[in-house]
């Protein structure tokens, strides 16, 4: 056989097969928000055969960025102001339309999958996926996908003030549906002070949560808000004295009474009830309860996180080990990325160096050395 043609053979069957014989992706993203879609656009206009898998369309895991139901996202300067419902539309035709010629060719093949479970295969990765929806509760299909480098872009899911919300319920959705009837509208729950505050300009905002990370949304509130308040839903407010006096020099009202009713018209949130009876109302509602990084499937490696379980990566958008040294193709984006700003342009932006680092890993030789 012709030498090129032999070694071109080699390549191939070195790169796109994976030892159980089953076809191997160069680049696997998980996710399909901004930063997963980028990553994967990315990294397929260096040619390279990207996989993306997406809990969307099997799970209520829809994304951050596709969650505002009515609010149209306005920052962002490609697009005009769009809903994230509409957003996630056009995604997935872009990445639709980017469908290989050929398995194995560049290209892009999108996936509706929750994956479960992530582990180092023959040089590369093995991602476990159950890629339908539950069936009563149980996974009715699982499928393992490899390929040689992988960008967790994630993202993570909002915690939710715990107002009549249904303790039995098993499922994110059943747990809140209360709490999401009002989420995601103009005059609902708000998640980020900075992407929805301009609705409510000069109004009287409520802030839902405790300790620094609802100090922080009031400081954001003061460029909208003609009036704050914070409702710590019956726990302590966790505020240091020298946060106490300022929330009392800027008029910041602090109230800790349980809440137990939402008061509100159709999807539209107006105000809240306490425990003693007495109703609240206001213009603007944001809760700040926490997080929960959608990581779970990264059980097999140990790697260094932030207080909330945000992943530490390197230069290059490598997550890093607990010792700071990097996890070899295993690359981050979005807002899964410790210390980075939580909004779209951002997240697109990491998707696009982890995407073309995540390309560049796998080039055959680099500058000598
Ligand atoms: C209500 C709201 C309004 C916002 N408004 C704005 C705004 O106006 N402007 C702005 O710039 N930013 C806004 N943001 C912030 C912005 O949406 C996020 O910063 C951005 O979406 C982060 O992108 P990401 O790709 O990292 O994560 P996400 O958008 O959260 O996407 C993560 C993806 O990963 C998938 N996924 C999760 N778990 C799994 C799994 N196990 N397997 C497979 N796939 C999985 C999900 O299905 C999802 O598609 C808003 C956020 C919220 C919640």
């Amino acid at each position: 056989m012709d030498r090129a043609i032999a070694l071109r053979y080699e390549l191939v069957m070195q790169t796109k097969t994976s030892i159980a014989g089953k076809r191997r992706f160069d680049v696997a993203v998980i996710g399909m928000g901004p930063a997963g879609a980028q990553a994967a656009v990315s990294a397929w206009h260096q040619g390279r055969d990207v996989l993306v898998l997406d809990a969307g369309e099997v799970s209520q895991r829809k994304g951050r960025a596709y969650w505002s139901k009515s609010v149209p996202l306005e920052d962002i300067p490609f697009v005009s102001p769009i809903t994230g419902p509409r957003l996630r539309a056009s995604v997935q035709e872009r990445l639709r339309s980017l469908q290989p010629p050929a398995p194995g060719e560049s290209g892009v093949t999108l996936r509706g999958a929750y994956v479960l479970r992530v582990s180092r295969g023959d040089g590369g990765f093995e991602i476990e996926a159950s890629t339908k929806p539950l069936l009563r509760g149980e996974i009715a299909e699982r499928e393992t996908f490899a390929a040689r480098a992988l960008v967790v872009a994630s993202g993570f899911e909002d915690g939710w003030p715990e107002i009549e919300v249904d303790p039995a319920g098993r499922r994110m959705l059943e747990r809140y549906r209360t709490v999401f009837r009002y989420a995601g509208n103009g005059s609902g729950w708000h998640l980020c002070i900075r992407c929805d505050g301009h609705l409510h300009p000069g109004g009287h905002f409520a802030l839902v949560g405790v300790g620094e990370e609802i100090y922080e949304a009031a400081i954001g509130a003061q460029d909208f808000a003609g009036r704050i308040t914070i409702l710590t839903n019956g726990r302590p407010h966790a505020f240091t004295p020298a946060v106490l006096a300022q929330a009392e020099a800027r008029d910041i009202e602090i109230d800790t009474r349980p809440i137990v009713r939402h008061i509100g018209r159709g999807t539209e949130l107006r105000g809240v009830q306490f425990a003693d009876g007495e109703e609240f109302y206001a213009d603007g509602f944001l809760a700040d309860e926490g997080l929960e990084p959608n990581t779970g499937f990264l059980q097999d490696f140990d790697l260094w996180r932030s207080p909330d379980g945000l992943l530490r990566v390197g230069d290059s958008s490598e997550a890093l080990r607990p010792d700071g040294s990097p996890e070899p193709g295993l690359f981050v984006a979005g807002d899964l990325v410790a210390g980075a700003r939580k909004l779209i342009a951002t997240a697109a932006a990491s998707g696009q160096d982890a995407g073309l680092a995540a390309s560049d890993s796998l080039r055959r030789w680099t500058y000598p050395d």
